[in-house]
């Protein structure tokens, strides 16, 4: 048998086993997935996976769970292509610290999202930096969870944030954990527009 010969036949082996798993993966539904880590590249992979949905006529929604008064490149883009934004306007204040104030910022963008989970038109939801909401108690874990898994069966949800709550990981389908190698920011760069938002 000439090495070509071994080649191949290696080759064939293995196009049957993914041949084997493709024929398995039957399941048609909506699927959850959590990008948790401590590394760049969350937020970004959530935006490109709606801009992906986008890209085939499907409809999505954003809901930021952040302070959201600065400028974001995504949503200046996918809101001109449909993609309906629920953003903390306002009240969401690291420096006060004030968490009845905060609580409520959390509360109204999260009551945007719940509809969002309950409503079929939506092919795709992304809750960006959520998982800090949970965290921190402004969000209960209970609720998420639930609107989360009640969700139409055909309707897909991405979650991303640092320090994902176990429950979280639980309900998702897929998860990926963004490690950090090396960062800009430690080497004094600073953040940059259209590059860090
Ligand atoms: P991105 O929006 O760029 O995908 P992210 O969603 O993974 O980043 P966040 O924790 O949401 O990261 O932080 C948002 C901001 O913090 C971005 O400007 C990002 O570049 C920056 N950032 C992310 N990871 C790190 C890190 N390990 N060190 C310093 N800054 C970071
Ligand atoms: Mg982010």
């Amino acid at each position: 048998m000439t090495e070509q010969d071994r080649h191949q036949q290696r080759q064939q082996k293995l196009k049957d086993k993914v041949d084997a798993r493709i024929e398995q993966a039957q399941t048609e539904k909506g699927i959850v997935i959590v990008i948790t880590g401590n590394g760049k590249g969350k937020s970004t992979s959530g935006f490109g996976t709606v801009a992906r949905a986008v890209g085939h006529g499907q409809k999505c929604g954003v809901a930021q769970f952040i302070k959201g008064t600065w400028e974001c490149g995504e949503r200046n883009l996918l809101q001109q292509h449909g993609v309906d934004f629920h953003i903390m306007a306002t009240g969401f204040t690291w420096d006060t610290q004030d968490k009845t104030a905060d609580t409520q910022a959390a509360q109204a963008v999260w009551q945007e999202a719940k509809a969002m989970l309950a409503d079929p038109r939506y092919d795709m939801v992304l809750l960006d930096e959520m998982t800090y909401m949970v965290a921190y108690g402004y969000l209960d874990l209970d609720e998420v969870v639930a609107a989360i898994e009640n969700r139409p069966t055909e309707q897909s949800v991405v979650v991303t944030g640092r320090g994902a709550h176990r429950c979280l990981l639980e309900i998702a389908d897929t998860v990926s954990e963004v490690k950090n190698i090396k960062h800009a920011f430690d080497q004094g760069i600073k953040a940059r527009k259209g590059v860090d938002w």
